[in-house]
């Protein structure tokens, strides 16, 4: 197979995961013979610093034309220290998910047996946990009107929802519920909030048309208290853009870390792929980001925007049988991890693709069980 990618490594530790993600990329290509062409395009702070623009109109081209994209991360502490600054990178980030149409971001939170201790909560309580969040992406107070009254003490930020936003995306979400334990939870804020009395009555609309997939509603601040007391009892997770954002960064505890965690988002046409984390400006350059993220979101693109499932669940498998040998950035390892079983960003890219050159490759022998599944590009 031959794939044009392009990679927008972005701010911070995007610059440095995103590497190790193209590394395993040029692994999964040797391996199975595929062609895989790389596009390097800028983003975020560096994007301004370059050319005054966040996401300028070269990259945006180049994203356009591509099959995939990989992406790291925006942010910086300039524009975190100091609110007034009108041009900031994430300006870039909502403009790039707007114009390629990623209304939806799917973030699995897979948990993996062997960081059931690294996470804060207990094992008895994580230990199955496999929960599909639905995130919306172009639409909330994120995209509304926002702005200052002329006496600058007051501030406004929309939150608006169309109809059809909240269609499009809960179609998706029922639709992989089907491939998985058949039940949707749908996260709003109805008893308070008119966008959410619209999207809870959208929802139970569309969900009649899944009579196999159970719907239930929850309001966000129960769903924030029952994603930690019981996770279990998720499948699929529906909801906006905002309560998505908050509720995503508290299921990464889940998964054991931020840099456990990937995401894919997608619309109409192409797929962007990228860990949930930001530019993590306190541990950039110190070579100890996670990649693992990165390299799941690896594992995501290859199975969701071409279909490679045998190829994704070897990228799964190897994460996996590197974990169980014990390896560990630092961000995951814990009290009983020996020093000399946690690796750097690098060295953790490179124990993935000496796993993936280990693995004994049957694509038919390989479960792809639990790979994300159903076609989500339409
Ligand atoms: P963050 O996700 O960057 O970091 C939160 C915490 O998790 C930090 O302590 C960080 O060190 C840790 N962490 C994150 N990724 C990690 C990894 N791969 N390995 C190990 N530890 C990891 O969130 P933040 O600190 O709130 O934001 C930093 C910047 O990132 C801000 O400028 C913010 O606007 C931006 N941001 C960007 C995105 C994006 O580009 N999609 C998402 C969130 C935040």
């Amino acid at each position: 197979m031959k794939k044009r990618i392009v990679i927008l490594p972005g701010d911070g530790i995007g610059k440095e995961v995103t590497t190790e993600g193209k590394k395993v990329l040029d692994k999964i290509a040797e391996i199975f013979g595929h062609e895989f062409e790389y596009d390097e395009a800028t983003i975020g702070h560096d994007a301004i610093e370059a050319t005054g623009n966040p996401l300028p109109d070269e990259s945006l081209t180049k994203m356009k034309k591509a099959d995939a994209i990989l992406f790291g991360a925006v942010g910086h502490p300039k524009y975190d220290n100091d609110p007034s600054l009108k041009v900031r990178p994430e300006q870039g980030l909502l403009k790039m998910r707007k114009e390629l149409g990623l209304y939806a971001n799917l973030r699995p939170i897979k948990l993996f047996d062997e960081l059931l201790e690294a996470s804060s909560i207990k094992p008895e309580i994580l230990k199955g946990s496999d929960i599909l969040f639905f995130r919306e992406l172009t639409g909330d107070v994120y995209f509304g009107e926002k702005g200052r009254k002329d006496d600058g003490n007051t501030a406004y930020d929309l939150m608006i929802y169309q109809r059809y936003e909240i269609e499009r995306i809960a179609h998706k979400a029922f639709q992989a519920a089907r491939t998985r334990k058949k039940k949707v939870t749908s996260v709003d804020k109805a008893n308070v909030l008119e966008s959410s009395r619209l999207w809870r009555a959208v929802v139970q609309e569309i969900g009649t048309q899944y009579p196999d997939v159970t719907l239930e509603h929850t309001f966000i601040d129960t769903a924030a208290m029952k994603l930690i007391q019981n996770p279990k009892s998720f499948d699929v997770v529906l909801t906006g853009n905002l309560f998505g954002d908050i509720l995503t960064d508290e299921a990464s505890q889940i998964a054991g870390s931020m840099g456990m965690l990937a995401s894919a988002s997608v619309g109409y046409t192409i797929g962007l792929y990228e860990p949930i984390h930001g530019s993590a400006h306190d541990i950039t350059g110190k070579g100890i980001a996670n990649p693992l993220a990165s390299i799941l979101s690896v594992a995501l693109m290859l199975d969701i925007s071409f279909g490679l499932k045998a190829e994704a669940e070897a990228v799964i498998t190897a994460v996996e049988h590197t974990l169980k040998q014990g390896w560990r950035t630092a961000d995951i390892a814990d009290a009983k991890t020996a020093k000399d079983k946690i690796l750097n960003t690098q060295h953790m890219g490179t124990k993935i693709v000496e796993q993936l050159s280990g693995q004994s490759l049957n694509p038919t022998a390989l479960n792809t069980a639990s790979s994300i599944a159903s076609n989500f590009i339409s």
